[in-house]
């Protein structure tokens, strides 16, 4: 039998870092982390702290995990919970890892160097899974399967990132986070979502904020929405949520969008999507 699931669940929402507190408790303080089941294919993408609960899950589940893990760029909040997966501590795991060269330096050195003293006590010689490091930039399109695909593009951010458009089985979901948007949307993100059906995209501003947070690297709701018409896409989801955008505030953003395009909802943990 064909397995056709395609499904997205969150591990971690939050931006910048992780953002634990009363108020956050309801969407959720952990940071980048996506579960995509396509198929027989687990992917994972960016590794935040939202990576550990998602690594003692699978622990839970079964034996012998092997998964493709897609880093968008190396900034802390997208591979801080790297040291705590705790499947990487196994030797029957299997994991494809791919990112970018930053600064000239290999992928593969840029993720190891996470782990050394005086910053974590334990270095990558103690990971026993057998990890794969796979250098990707953008406009790569790259094959895990017959019918199952990641396209890469270039983001506007402080020392780049990339975004991702899955396809697998004629549905599609694209991962634009960590983005500056630019006064006038830019073609290229138009013709990368167009037509997707789910768009996962950096929602860390207002547009009120964002008049004085110019030159971070972050994109307002507002942008979401207006990327979301004008390329046709299906669903939104609010991602990337602000340290401090608690609770109260982030369900009136929901609801606010809600009034333009319906069909946008905040990215919460544990939300589950369907393709
Ligand atoms: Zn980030
Ligand atoms: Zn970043």
């Amino acid at each position: 039998m064909v397995n056709s699931e395609f499904s997205i669940l969150f591990w971690g929402v939050r931006g910048s870092t992780p953002s634990i507190s009363k108020d956050t408790i309801e969407f959720g303080g952990n940071t980048p982390c996506i579960q995509i089941n396509a198929g027989k294919h687990l992917l994972i993408i960016d590794a935040g702290t939202g990576l550990c609960q998602l690594g003692k899950k699978l622990m839970e589940q079964k034996e012998n995990i092997s998964a493709h893990i897609f880093i968008s760029h190396t900034h802390w909040d997208h591979v801080q919970g790297i040291p705590f997966f705790l499947p990487f501590y196994e030797k029957e795991n299997q994991f494809k890892i791919y990112g970018e060269i930053k600064n000239n330096i290999p992928f593969s050195q840029v993720i190891k160097s996470l782990m050394k003293p005086p910053y974590f006590p334990v270095t990558w010689d103690t990971i026993k899974a057998d990890c794969s490091f796979y250098e990707i930039s953008q406009g790569d399109v790259i094959f895990l399967d017959n019918d199952l695909v990641v396209k890469t593009l270039r983001l506007n951010h402080p020392d780049d990132a990339l975004g991702f458009r899955i396809e697998f089985q004629g549905k599609s979901c694209c991962y634009i986070s960590d983005i500056e948007h630019k006064e006038i949307a830019d073609p290229q993100i138009l013709q990368f979502i167009e037509n997707t059906d789910v768009l996962i995209y950096d929602a860390s501003f207002t547009e009120e904020e964002y008049i004085h947070k110019k030159g971070w690297g972050h994109s307002t709701w507002e942008k979401g929405i207006e990327l979301t018409q004008q390329a046709s896409a299906k669903k939104l989801i609010l991602f990337h949520h602000d340290t401090y955008r608690y609770d109260e505030e982030l369900a009136s953003i929901e609801t606010q969008a809600q009034k333009i395009y319906p069909n946008t909802f905040a990215a919460k943990e544990g939300m589950e999507l369907h393709l």
